[in-house]
């Protein structure tokens, strides 16, 4: 049985994760906040063409996101970023440069090191484009 947060996105692919043994169940105002990323991925599908989004990783709490080497500040803990991919529509790349272009709100848009997108929410919606390299660090905007 999954549990819709919209549509087409589950709470479970919201809050999967890779560190076993993890505790990743989100408090009550961070599911609030995933029902509205949701919906903020409900609008990205639907610029990518209607292309189906693979979530690889939504919600963290803060242990797992010690795990993964997040940032000590990630939206990921208060639900409001989702990694993702969209492979039908194209590369990290592509997404990135069509939800710049679109009207979106957004905080954070970050093509990280070819592989995924970072899309993060609220705070200061700074509406900021950023590419992430491995030993390079961040950068603005988007490069190949
Ligand atoms: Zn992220």
């Amino acid at each position: 049985m999954r549990t819709w947060l919209s549509a087409h996105f589950s709470l479970e692919e919201m809050i999967a994760t890779q560190q076993r043994g993890l505790d990743n169940r989100p408090p009550q105002a961070v599911l609030t906040r995933l029902r509205q990323t949701a919906e903020v991925l409900e609008q990205v599908r639907a610029l990518l063409g209607d292309s189906p989004i693979l979530v690889t990783s939504g919600y963290r709490s803060p242990a797992v996101n010690r795990a993964v080497g997040g940032s000590a500040s990630s939206a990921h803990m208060r639900g409001e970023a989702a990694d993702f991919i969209c492979p039908r529509f194209g590369s990290p790349l592509a997404v990135c440069r069509a939800v710049a272009a679109s009207d979106l709100a957004f905080d954070q848009l970050i093509e990280e090191a070819g592989a995924w997108v970072h899309l993060g929410l609220g705070g200061r919606w700074r509406r900021e484009v950023l590419t992430w390299r491995p030993g390079q660090g961040y950068g603005r905007g988007l490069r190949p």
